[in-house]
């Protein structure tokens, strides 16, 4: 089971969550079959997202776009309670650094970070900012710091044997700076971090979150929080019905008449729904 788990530290003004996310990732590359920079970029963003969502309420929900003009193309997640929801363009993508290493900044490419928020407000609320650096967590910290006006750190990472494309370790974490926070604890924090070690590595070698939490606080933490983080599609026959029945009469008459069934595959889940001439014409009757 995936999970994050969220503390305070530094004297109650410093929030930080740590995630691992090692089976959302590999559940999301097999159902698309991605490639490593696609999968690599699209994990560290459902990551993200899933601890973003956590510093929401349980009913509000994060539309995330990541707009990038690399080869992956736009990366869309829903994400609302830890229960996060997406696709990319391209899901295909294979770029290598000099190295050998898995390239995704290329891949990713410039363009912005957009994010629609359903609060239950009045109307959604939309923020963005640039992606200054296309490795996903630079960008989110960018945008915490420039939208939010939340001094933020981000770190996130997805580990994959480029030879078998399986997904050894994914999982991340963000620090939050709460106003009155001393600068000391600030350096401290700075510090630590120059020195962390990358987070997949901590993963692989079997570190939780609270772990994870503990080596960047040096062990003075209040943990708050526990949740599952789970990638799940709420798709059904019964909404692709309405989607159709939205069509209007005539269009379903002509895909009756023209092919006598339709196909729709969902695009956060890969899941098909087969609606045949019999089920149409029960549909167009409705519609009467
Ligand atoms: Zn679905």
């Amino acid at each position: 089971m995936d999970y994050l788990q969220k503390a305070y530290c530094m004297n109650q003004t410093v929030r930080i969550y740590a995630a691992i996310t090692t089976e959302m990732v590999t559940h999301v590359k097999d159902i698309f079959n991605m490639w490593p920079s696609s999968i690599d970029a699209f994990g560290r963003l459902l990551t993200i997202s899933s601890i973003m969502s956590a510093t929401y309420k349980a009913n509000e929900t994060l539309n995330i776009f990541v707009k990038g003009d690399g080869p992956i193309g736009k990366m869309t997640v829903e994400a609302k309670d830890c229960k996060v929801r997406g696709y990319v363009e391209n899901p295909g993508v294979f770029l290598q650094n000099n190295d050998g290493s898995i390239n995704i900044t290329k891949a990713v490419g410039n363009g912005e970070i957009e994010i629609v928020k359903d609060l239950h407000l009045r109307a959604p609320f939309t923020s963005s900012s640039e992606l200054i650096s296309g490795d996903i967590a630079n960008d989110f910290t960018y945008y915490f710091a420039k939208s939010e006006q939340i001094p933020s750190s981000v770190g996130l990472g997805v580990s994959i044997d480029p030879e078998t494309n399986k997904i050894l370790a994914s999982g991340g974490f963000l620090i939050q700076v709460m106003p009155g926070c001393k600068d000391e604890y600030i350096e401290k924090l700075e510090n630590k971090l120059k020195n962390l070690k990358p987070t997949t590595e901590m993963i692989k070698e079997g570190y939780t979150p609270i772990d994870i939490i503990n080596e960047i606080t040096d062990g003075d933490y209040v943990l708050l929080e526990t949740k599952e983080i789970k990638y799940e599609c709420n798709c059904s026959k019964e909404r692709f019905k309405k989607g159709l029945k939205s069509l209007g009469k005539i269009e379903l008459e002509n895909i009756l008449n023209e092919d006598k069934k339709v196909d729709i595959t969902c695009n956060f889940c890969n899941k098909s729904y087969h609606f045949d001439e019999n089920e149409l014409k029960e549909i167009i009757l409705e519609l009467n």
